[in-house]
């Protein structure tokens, strides 16, 4: 069972600070600044920490009723292994969750007896990746500030985690963002959270071309390594150990307040690149109380494939309603393999090999079951997630993004007795418009705030398919924004 007191669980000594390993075993332990800003390991592995620091139940008791922002602080200072003081990154992170809207960052609603969704959309981007890329963007900022440095921060994106990673940009000193996205492929809402972002270091390019097309520009700019190394670049990708340590603390925060550490609670984790699901794994090995966590997919069902037959295998990827979990190779999964494997980087290098050139492996019947002491894997189809919707709104009033939808469709028929069941609601339903109103005929109003977004001023250049364009539009903004010759 995935619990403390395995061979590879240790308690980080209070002095000690943690340091980080790759899991694929080829790289010596790295520190939290590296760790942010190299994102992803030499090797090709994503950095783990080699110990897992340790929630007490007395720790626990004392988080009754903080408001968030103080027990993140708490959660995630360990990890910094002193990259920043405990005043100036409580600082941070306070000033991180000022701009949500609601006073408790992370409300719990209640949905039934037992039920309950965790609401991670009141951030300014109105999805759940808010809550780690504020925080994000911030300790960018403080690490290359310290180091006297600038970065340029590259990403492609398809709608969703853009504009996450622009709000959590936008303003800081010391990092330029290029956003690309494919021209007239993501919807009006989604390119307005991008384009009407005026501030000077945001830059969003319109490609010519499909998701695809900027994914592979992008991954061509950062194997150019003369134009890497010129701009410094950097990713905020889901792959990043500093967004798994954010997301770690809603876990507490919500199963604190329905009882931990004397009850414990589940979670339904609406799941693509298994990050969000991951962060809850981390909080059960530093001593949460979790006592089960359900991986929710879309017909995009590797992981649900995987913790049923302990075989992970590529499938091709079918567009749906809950388009921010339509994934088919989850990144992050590597970080549990590792652990389901013993910690043994080789191992892990060889699975992902055959992954590569096989499209998939299988685990031990010992390391599933391990697994499965832990996880249930759930598929729900589109007409299970409409119905979900529907359902959910007319017996509670409230209603459901289609990615929450996703979850509260398996939590229902996946709810351990007796233990609260916590879904995560990962998205404003306003975010999804049009799949709501379809499912359930009320059409959800955009937040106040966002009100007067149709009417905003854009801005976004618009370029070919093109890595010489690309990089030559890039380098020229990069250089300017920075004050360079
Ligand atoms: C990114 C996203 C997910 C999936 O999260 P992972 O960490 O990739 O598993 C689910 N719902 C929404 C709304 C998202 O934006």
């Amino acid at each position: 069972m995935l619990r403390p007191g395995l061979a590879w669980f240790r308690v980080a000594e209070e002095e000690e600070s943690v340091r980080y390993l790759s899991t694929r075993g080829g790289t010596a332990p790295r520190d939290f600044e590296t760790v942010l800003l190299e994102g992803l390991a030499r090797d090709g592995g994503l950095f783990v920490p080699e110990s897992w620091p340790r929630l007490t139940p007395a720790m626990l008791e004392g988080f009754r009723g903080q408001p968030y922002h103080r027990v993140a602080t708490a959660i995630m200072l360990p990890f910094l292994g002193g990259a920043m003081s405990e005043d100036a990154f409580a600082a941070l992170v306070e000033e991180a969750y000022r701009g949500f809207r609601h006073r408790a960052v992370v409300p719990l609603v209640q949905l039934g007896p037992d039920e309950w969704a965790l609401e991670l959309f009141h951030g300014p981007t109105l999805a759940f990746k808010d809550i780690a890329l504020q925080v994000l963007g911030r300790l960018f900022d403080h690490v290359l500030a310290k180091r006297g440095r600038r970065a340029t921060i590259v990403g492609a994106t398809s709608g969703d985690t853009g504009s996450a990673a622009i709000e959590a940009c936008r303003g800081r000193k010391s990092v330029d963002i290029f956003i690309l996205h494919p021209k007239g492929r993501v919807s009006e809402v989604q390119r307005r959270q991008m384009t009407t972002v005026l501030d000077d270091n945001v830059h969003n390019i319109a490609i010519e071309g499909t998701f695809d097309d900027c994914q592979a520009l992008v991954k061509a700019m950062f194997n150019d390594a003369p134009f890497r190394d010129r701009l410094q670049l950097s990713a905020v990708n889901s792959i990043n150990w500093a967004r798994v340590m954010a997301q770690i603390v809603y876990y507490v925060t919500a199963a604190v307040a329905l009882g931990a550490p004397d009850r414990p609670v589940a979670f339904c984790v609406p799941t693509g690149n298994f990050g969000d699901v991951f962060a809850g794994y981390v909080a059960r090995q530093m001593g949460l109380p979790i006592a089960r966590l359900v991986v929710a997919t879309n017909r995009n069902d590797i992981l649900a494939r995987f913790f049923a037959s302990g075989e992970y295998r590529m499938g091709q990827v079918e567009p749906t309603s809950s388009p921010s979990m339509d994934i088919q190779v989850s990144s992050n999964f590597e970080r549990l393999l590792f652990d389901l494997l013993g910690r043994d980087g080789q191992a892990v290098a060889a699975h992902m090999a055959a992954l590569g050139e096989a499209g998939g492996f299988a685990v031990a019947p010992a390391e599933l079951a391990a697994a499965r002491a832990l996880f249930t894997g759930c598929r729900v189809e589109e007409a299970a997630c409409r119905d979900a919707i529907a359902d959910t709104y007319r017996t509670t009033g409230w209603l459901p993004d289609p990615h929450t939808a996703i979850g509260l469709a398996a939590a229902a028929s996946l709810k351990p007795e007796g233990v609260p069941m916590i879904t995560l609601a990962t998205a404003h339903p306003a975010k999804f418009q049009a799949a709501v109103a379809r499912a359930c005929g009320v059409s959800p109003a955009l937040p106040a705030f966002l009100g007067d977004l149709m009417d905003r001023p854009e801005r976004v250049r618009t370029l070919p398919k093109d890595l010489a364009a690309v990089e030559a539009h890039i380098l020229s903004q990069a250089l300017i924004t920075s004050g360079a010759p």
